[in-house]
């Protein structure tokens, strides 16, 4: 059986490897000719919406899934239109993925809590957005952002000229600035006909917008319980099929929605070794609806991006319990080179070890 994934980046290459043990193929799309999944499965290359591509994929492949959610929405359905395959996750959830707006107006309708929010479409719109939303806030474009990018922060009104000036371009979303206490993420399967799973709570450390360090499983059950009950409004709305995934910040106890990923996560990559099935494979149970797998945790996990390049080998892998994930990528300022994770069977000797891998790598942030 052979899945297709459209893009070929570190979470494609994480999901064929999870897959290969189940007995599963794979074939990659990806513009870049040296994509990190491209070593571990066959590529073909090209863009994303070239519909000849998407055709020989459709054709090859008993479902296509994707490893970003900014692909294009409507190549993959002009594809499922012409081709017997199916698509998972849903379309819907990809297309309300891509916009800021229709998800933030989606929580709202599934009650699901968010940030204070207007849309911005003119500089007049931007000057009553803050004059309702007030400040300090955060002007992000409506699409196309990921890891912090396409966001300027407002904290007084001398901002407004230059947010303006570097996004105004493009559809915003302005929305109040939440002094967090923490960040959390949950992430769950739904198969194709329904059933659930899902993971531990996860929490998150960013730095300059970009996720450092997650610890799982993290907070207490009461936020455990209402993240998960978010999750599966979402997932029983979109009748979703694959991993799906919301990010939250949490102040006072109040959990507060930012986003939604409509794919496996970077918060979710401890499942690996920390939890009894990884995200990467019960993403692939869900499509191909086979039995989702248990998403309890081994113990208890700490897994720090490496970001820039990956440091020597051999003196990260002498520390202790180390697990290291490298994605094959070339090294640049900013970009996800791999990943390391440690388990340990309590939460203090999980701290100890993440506090020595954080200072190992140089990374200065604290663990949540
Ligand atoms: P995003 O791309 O929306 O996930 O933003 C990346 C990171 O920027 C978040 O994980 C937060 O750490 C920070 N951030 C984004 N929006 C806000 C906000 N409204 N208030 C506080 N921090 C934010």
């Amino acid at each position: 059986m052979t899945v297709g994934i459209v893009g070929a980046g570190q979470l494609g290459r994480m999901l064929a490897l999870a897959g290969y043990p189940l007995g599963l193929d794979f074939l990659c799309l990806d513009p870049a000719r040296e994509a990190p999944a491209g070593a571990v499965a066959p590529l073909l290359h090209g863009e994303f919406t070239d519909p000849r591509l998407l055709a020989r994929l459709a054709r090859a492949c008993e479902v296509i899934t994707f490893d970003w959610e900014n692909v294009s929405v409507a190549a993959l359905a002009a594809a499922a239109r012409r081709h017997p395959t199916r698509i998972c996750p849903p379309l819907a959830a990809l297309a309300t993925g891509q916009d800021r707006l229709a998800e933030k107006r989606l929580f709202e309708r599934l009650q699901i809590p968010t940030t204070r929010w207007r849309a911005v479409s003119s500089r007049a719109t931007l000057a009553r957005a803050v004059a309702a939303v007030g400040l300090p806030g955060v002007l992000k474009t409506r699409r196309l952002g990921y890891d912090g990018k396409g966001q300027a922060l407002i904290r007084t009104p001398a901002d407004l000229e230059h947010a303006w000036a570097r996004l105004g371009h493009v559809p915003l979303l302005y929305e109040e600035w939440v002094p967090f206490d923490c960040e959390v993420s949950i992430i769950g399967a739904r198969s194709v006909r329904g059933q659930m799973a899902i993971y531990p709570l996860c929490g998150n450390v960013h730095g300059d917008g970009i996720l450092r360090l997650t610890c799982a499983p993290f907070g207490p059950a009461a936020w455990q319980r209402r993240a998960a009950r978010y999750l599966e409004r979402l997932l029983a709305h979109f009748r979703y099929s694959g991993i799906l995934t919301i990010e939250f910040f949490v102040r006072g106890g109040r959990l507060i929605a930012n986003e939604m990923a409509p794919r496996v996560h970077n918060s979710g990559h401890w499942t690996i070794e920390g939890a009894v099935t990884s995200q990467f494979e019960n993403h692939l149970r869900a499509i191909l609806d086979l039995p989702l797998g248990a998403t309890y945790a081994r113990g208890y996990s700490a897994m720090v991006n490496l970001i820039g390049r990956l440091p020597p080998r051999a003196s990260l892998l002498a520390l202790q319990g180390v697990h290291l994930h490298d994605y094959g990528k070339r090294p640049r300022p900013g970009r996800k080179v791999g990943h390391c994770t440690v388990v340990e069977p309590t939460a203090a000797r999980r701290d100890a070890r993440a506090r020595q891998l954080l200072k190992y790598l140089a990374v200065g942030v604290r663990i949540p």
